[in-house]
């Protein structure tokens, strides 16, 4: 059975690109077949995936405005592990177009219907908003996982994810659920993080992953050079850490 896993969280810059990008390839990497959907018009996943975003003939966009059908819109990843549905700032303009569109939050759940049989895990990475990006993406999604920094105010801005789950889940999507909060960036001599972490693990227990994910310029850098952290550096702690990640969720799956 395909998997279909929301990387989400309204805010940005904490860790939603790297996660996705680096689970595709860990999952690749451990015999998954894996498709990764850029739904953030910046395209860092796009890129990140050692794809072109200004070469592109056709993008996520064009799939979501059914302009084009899956095949003429995927593309292989830099490395060929995974298959990439790609994004660039074209798909800004499909926010606002979508607005009068019929089942607009529908149009990522029904493009994928048809193939998504040829995968075992597709992930989505999600811009930073609760738009109609992320209402596609957590409509189409079995489950959401959560990336998150332990900060003071991470668990506030949770809260409000959260609900935005279930307000999709009781409207548009009751299948899905919070796979898991994987906390990131995580600098265990930092006693906020600490405290923050066991906070989140006493509010969501088996919720938050048991897998964290170090602070490690590996994982800043890879994407510069169009690879995973894997690719790049295969021993790196971050590496190592989305490769954990990689097999946490492949276990949670067949227990
Ligand atoms: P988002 O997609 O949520 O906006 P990104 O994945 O793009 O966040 O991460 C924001 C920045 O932090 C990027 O420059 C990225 O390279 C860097 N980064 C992400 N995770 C880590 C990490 N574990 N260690 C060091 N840098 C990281
Ligand atoms: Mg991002």
């Amino acid at each position: 059975m395909t998997r279909i896993l929301a990387v989400t969280n309204q805010k940005g810059g904490v860790g939603k690109t790297t996660t996705a990008v680096n689970l595709a390839a860990c999952l690749a990497h451990l015999g998954q077949r894996i498709l990764l959907i850029d739904m953030d018009p910046q395209g860092n996943a796009t890129t990140g995936s050692g794809v072109d975003k200004q070469r592109l003939d056709h993008t996520v966009y064009h799939l979501l405005l059914r302009q084009q059908p899956f095949a003429r819109v995927c593309v292989p990843s830099g490395s060929g592990d995974f298959d990439v549905l790609p994004a660039n700032r074209d798909l800004a303009g499909a926010e606002v177009e979508l607005v009068q569109a019929e089942e607009r939050e529908f149009r990522l759940r029904q493009a994928l219907k048809t193939v998504m049989e040829q995968y075992d895990t597709i992930l989505i990475d999600c811009p930073p908003a609760l738009n109609l990006l992320t209402v596609n993406a957590l409509t189409a999604a079995h489950a959401v996982i959560i990336p998150m920094q332990c900060e003071y105010f991470a668990i506030e801005g949770l809260a409000d994810l959260v609900n935005t789950v279930k307000k999709i889940k009781a409207r548009l999507n009751p299948g899905l659920s919070i796979d898991g909060v994987l906390r990131v960036m995580f600098d265990p001599r930092n006693t906020l993080a600490q405290h923050v972490s066991d906070q989140l693990k006493a509010h969501f227990g088996a919720k938050v992953f048991d897998t964290v994910v170090p602070r490690n310029v590996r994982l800043a850098e890879a994407p510069s050079h169009g690879l995973s952290a894997l690719g790049y550096d295969r021993g790196s702690k971050g590496a190592q850490a989305y490769l954990r990640m990689a097999r946490e969720l492949m276990a949670r799956r067949t227990s």
